[in-house]
């Protein structure tokens, strides 16, 4: 039976409502051996996000997936840290960013040695914190997929293969997210198993339903940002209107601690979605299975393994 394996343990569907498909609870966009790069305080880190956690609570959020691979400041410790303190499950990802946030130690590793340190973070866990990664987040180049890139996706797709693992990719360019299918299924893996995150960055909305008439799920995870909600409204019900709304998830890429700032910075909480938005697309005339179909049936089912 399929499992959504977080912070607090494996869970089935039954335990859990709706969850937040795409956020953030520390993040350091420095590169790898900044000074400082990925540093806090566990106790810090709580005292900032267990509030944001909290608030997420309140609104009968059940879980959030932390969307922060390596290169850009995955710290399994301090995001089980935040979850330990507020019994809120977290889920956490394996994988590595794009150039130029790559570390030295995975520029240097063979196609076959990143498979295998993905596989273990999947299946037995990630450096000391005893949380199990339970997906594998990428990065593309927003021009194309560079030769580095396209060695961690094909690792991604034989550790995915061999797991069950959900592939999440951050690509701007829906042309970019074509390549990168092509190159999952050369590695023995499926597009169904892939998420195209920041789906809502490419204009074209053809795009979006292409890639997900290929089975792969669409993300529109800015909500509440720079794009007005009315755009996401209109795009999503063009996704339902094409029968598309299982492959559909929706989140907001809010947050974080960010070690760069004093004290982790001011984080933008993770209420938009649930206190604004929601009731703006059920006002839009998306009925409330719909709604539960998308913020909690497919953020499991995407993630789940
Ligand atoms: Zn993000």
């Amino acid at each position: 039976m399929a499992e959504l394996i977080t912070t607090l343990g494996p869970l089935l569907r039954e335990r859990l409502g709706t969850i937040l498909p795409h956020e953030h609870v520390f993040v350091d966009l420095r590169k790898p051996g900044a000074p400082g790069y990925g540093e806090a305080e566990a106790s810090a880190v709580v005292a900032l996000m267990a509030p944001e956690v909290a608030a997420v609570q309140a609104q009968s959020v059940t879980a959030l997936v932390e969307c922060t691979p390596v290169g850009v400041g995955r710290r399994a410790d301090l995001v089980r840290a935040v979850s330990d303190a507020t019994g809120f499950p977290i889920v956490v990802a394996t994988g590595i960013y794009r150039e130029p946030w790559i570390p030295a130690w995975a520029l240097a590793a063979s196609e076959d040695e990143i498979a295998e340190w993905m596989l273990g973070e999947l299946q037995d866990g990630i450096e000391t914190s005893g949380v199990r990664a339970a997906w594998i987040k990428v990065s593309a180049g927003d021009d194309g997929i560079t030769a580095q890139e396209t060695k961690i996706l094909r690792a991604a797709a034989r550790a995915g293969r061999a797991t069950g693992a959900v592939i999440g990719s951050h690509t701007i360019r829906g042309r970019v997210v074509k390549d990168q299918l092509a190159i999952i299924e050369a590695a023995g893996y499926t597009p169904d198993r892939f998420i195209w995150i920041h789906t809502q960055a490419e204009p074209d909305i053809a795009l979006h339903l292409e890639i997900a008439r290929r089975g792969a799920w669409i993300e529109y995870d800015w909500i509440g940002g720079t794009i007005p909600d009315e755009t996401y409204i209109a795009n999503i019900q063009k996704v339902l209107a094409a029968g598309l709304g299982d492959c559909l998830l929706l989140s907001q890429d809010r947050g974080w601690y960010d070690p760069a700032k004093p004290d982790g910075g001011t984080p933008k909480p993770w209420t938009y979605l649930l206190g604004t938005f929601l009731p703006k697309l059920a006002a839009s005339g998306v009925d409330r299975a719909t709604i539960a179909r998308l913020t909690a049936d497919n953020p499991f089912r995407a993630f789940a393994r």
